[in-house]
């Protein structure tokens, strides 16, 4: 994702109540966070998450909690919701109500490294890796978020019946994720090479804005989704 600094995103973030401030003090409490004892279903590497908004909106019983690592980034998901988008173009922008944000959906802006120390034990259901950075360079191999290093963070606070499911266009880093999950510990429930073509699977599918992006182009795209070996 293209990055420029945006001097007022500190601040949007900082004061909005979408984003929780102090995730590491929530570790095993999330339930109080939202009210209520809802599986919970993150997304790592949400960008201007429009996968988890759509989600939430979708799924009322579930809580959604998108995690993005550069204030950047996390800005635009957060305007979006909170009807303070600046317009690209200097176009006029409606203002959204309270009631346009998904009450089952929170935000935070960190490292995915942190996973263990923001979320207990099984505290997590399901676990969403969307269009991941490809990292290319096999020095960086353990900075991908489907890496065996990532998938040993997701073991520590994933359900022990929990899944973690994988889109990408990118088809070195697609068949690297299938590589790492045996030795790793985890096993492969299902996995296409063209999700799109497939219309059963399609019925359920929530485009993110890299799939949109990739898919009208003309590019295929990867899913797979896993659980631990038993
Ligand atoms: N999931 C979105 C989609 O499919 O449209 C965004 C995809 S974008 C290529 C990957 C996003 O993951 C970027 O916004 C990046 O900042 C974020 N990201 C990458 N590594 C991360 C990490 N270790 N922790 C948190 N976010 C990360």
């Amino acid at each position: 994702m293209r990055l420029r600094n945006i001097p007022r995103a500190n601040d949007v973030i900082a004061a909005s109540p979408l984003v929780i401030q102090d995730p590491k003090t929530q570790r095993g409490l999330w339930q109080n966070v939202f009210g209520n004892d809802h599986p919970i279903h993150i997304e790592v590497g949400m960008g201007k998450g429009r996968f988890i908004t759509d989600l939430a909106k979708k799924h009322p019983e579930i809580n959604y909690i998108g995690i993005e690592r550069y204030t950047s980034v996390l800005l635009r998901a957060v305007e979006k919701l909170q009807g303070k988008e600046q317009p690209e173009d200097g176009a006029e922008q409606q203002e959204n109500t309270r009631q346009d944000i998904p009450e089952n959906l929170y935000f935070i802006c960190m490292d995915a490294t942190e996973l263990p120390e923001v979320f207990a034990p099984e505290e997590v259901d399901r676990i969403y890796l969307n269009f991941s950075d490809p990292w290319p360079k096999d020095r960086h191999a353990k900075r991908r978020l489907p890496s065996r290093q990532f998938l040993a963070r997701y073991d520590q606070i994933l359900d022990k019946n929990g899944t973690i499911e994988f889109k990408t266009d990118n088809r070195g880093l697609f068949d690297f994720a299938l590589e790492e999950i045996e030795p790793a510990g985890w096993r492969l429930l299902m996995h296409t090479f063209d999700l799109h073509a497939d219309t059963e699977l399609m019925k359920d599918n929530i485009m993110t804005e890299y799939e949109e992006k990739f898919a009208s182009r003309g590019n295929p795209i990867c899913k797979l989704i896993i659980d631990r070996e038993r």
